[in-house]
């Protein structure tokens, strides 16, 4: 049996992970603080359906406090998540951003210094490349962050690249799309998008919603994951994790208008800083390292978000 170590193992991703690793058999050593950022309950609960399985093991702390050491005895990969995400939080709360994003990727990075037989997937973002110069973007586009938290993850990877060639540590750095599907974090528009239509109040909508994303379905970001824990690498290897059909804002809510069922109000804002334009990921670097591609379509992956939403707010949020 292979024995991972997922971090971030209570957050959107993570949990989606964790549940995946464990049905196909592998036992998990999750940690997480559960900052206090969203749904801390819900992020609860979900933790509860999880420790179920026997094979599970939660251990609740921060990377920065805990040493993360013992932990890794027995592992075989590291599934790095955990962090401060979200571009608007960042101009306003950088130390929180640089604490858990930089600084508990250090800790993580200096406790593997010493077993380079254990291989890190590291969750990077799209954010780095800011407003790429081109699309799709590959992987070898200059980085060019335009927030904060783009600059967290750009500091990140370049500390794992730091690590990997001084120690020979193998790692995948995945640049992670936009991603969505239920259990999205409330601070993300697909999910605020949803929670407002279900109740008929207007969606809020940064910019004139031309802005274009290259979505991607959480399940598969994890296969994306999962597949990096084996394949070939030399070193540290970057690879972006996309859904491969980039939408507009407005495209997204015509879509949602059908899946809600519903003339849905819009009301448009002003543009945030640090959102691209436009992001769109070549994934050809990860379909040869690992035969994945990406296998949901917008609407099926919304659809999804909808009917989770439509149980979650059946029921008290917190
Ligand atoms: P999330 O906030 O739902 O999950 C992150 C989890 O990490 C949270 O449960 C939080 O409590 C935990 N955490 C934060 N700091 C910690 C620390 N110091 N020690 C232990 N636990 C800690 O976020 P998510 O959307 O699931 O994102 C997961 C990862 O993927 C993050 O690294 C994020 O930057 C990256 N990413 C996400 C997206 C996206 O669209 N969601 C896109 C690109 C990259």
């Amino acid at each position: 049996m292979s024995r991972a170590v997922v971090t971030g193992c209570a957050g959107f991703i993570g949990s989606h992970l964790t549940e995946k690793l464990l049905s196909q058999g592998w036992s998990v050593i999750g940690i997480d603080c559960l900052s206090p950022t969203y749904d801390t309950t819900r992020r609860r609960r979900v933790l509860d359906e999880i420790a179920a399985d026997r094979d599970f093991e939660f251990i609740e702390g921060d990377i920065v406090q805990i040493d993360p050491r013992p932990l890794l005895e027995g592992a075989d990969v590291v599934f790095h998540l955990a962090a401060r995400p979200g571009v608007r939080a960042s101009w306003s709360d950088f130390r929180v951003a640089a604490d858990a994003n930089i600084l508990a990727t250090q800790r993580l990075l200096d406790a593997l210094a010493d077993r380079p037989g254990i291989r890190l997937v590291f969750a990077s973002s799209s954010s780095v490349y800011g407003s790429a110069e081109s699309f799709p973007t590959y992987e070898d586009t200059p980085l060019a962050p335009i927030s904060p938290y783009g600059v967290t993850k750009a500091a990140c990877e370049a500390l794992v690249g730091a690590y990997a060639a001084q120690t020979g540590l193998d790692v995948a750095s995945l640049r992670y799309f936009t991603v969505y599907g239920p259990r999205q974090r409330s601070d993300m528009a697909f999910t605020k998008w949803i929670s407002h239509a279900l109740r008929s109040e207007p969606l809020p909508v940064y910019g004139d919603g031309s802005t274009v994303r290259d979505f991607t379905y959480v399940d598969d970001v994890v296969n994306a994951s999962i597949a990096c824990a084996s394949c070939e690498l030399e070193g540290h290897e970057v690879f972006n994790v996309a859904g491969g059909s980039p939408a507009t804002l407005n495209d997204v809510l015509d879509l949602l208008s059908e899946l809600v069922d519903t003339r849905i109000k819009v009301e448009y804002m002003d543009r945030e800083r640090g959102d691209p334009d436009r992001t769109g990921g070549d994934t050809t670097k990860l379909r040869n390292a690992t035969g994945w591609h990406p296998s949901w379509t917008l609407a099926e992956g919304l659809a999804l978000q909808v009917s989770w939403l439509r149980g979650v707010l059946g029921r008290p949020l917190k």
